[in-house]
């Protein structure tokens, strides 16, 4: 094939502005180790493998406290300090958005 009839690539964004607006929550398939009392209804906990409190997640992963349509958090109010603390444009957040990148491309 010549250079003449390469197909045409349409350059991918990768300088998005990193936001929690453009993200499909993908920390919320992160472990979340309940540190302390935030409120969290005691349905939506687990209990891991060294006996500690976790959120609850489902068999994809996902935290069972995600809306799966607005893909927010329902208990945003009461959310663990693991999430309070996960900082948005932070080196983990970035990782977490690369491992997804498929879904906002
Ligand atoms: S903190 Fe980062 S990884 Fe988590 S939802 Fe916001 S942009 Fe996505
Ligand atoms: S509690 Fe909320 S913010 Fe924390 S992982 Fe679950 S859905 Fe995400």
């Amino acid at each position: 094939m010549s250079k003449n009839q390469l197909i045409p690539v349409t350059p991918v964004e990768t300088q998005a502005a990193v936001t929690c607006a453009n993200c499909a929550a993908c920390c919320c398939q992160l472990e979340v180790i309940l540190l302390s009392d935030t409120g969290v209804p005691k349905h939506y906990i687990d209990i891991d493998d060294w006996g500690g409190e976790v959120m609850l997640r489902l068999d994809d992963g996902w935290c069972v406290a995600l809306d799966r349509d607005s893909m927010l958090c329902t208990i945003y109010e009461n959310r663990p300090w693991v999430c309070r603390e996960f900082e948005m444009a932070s080196p983990e957040c970035i990782e977490e958005r690369q491992g997804l990148a498929t879904i906002y491309r």
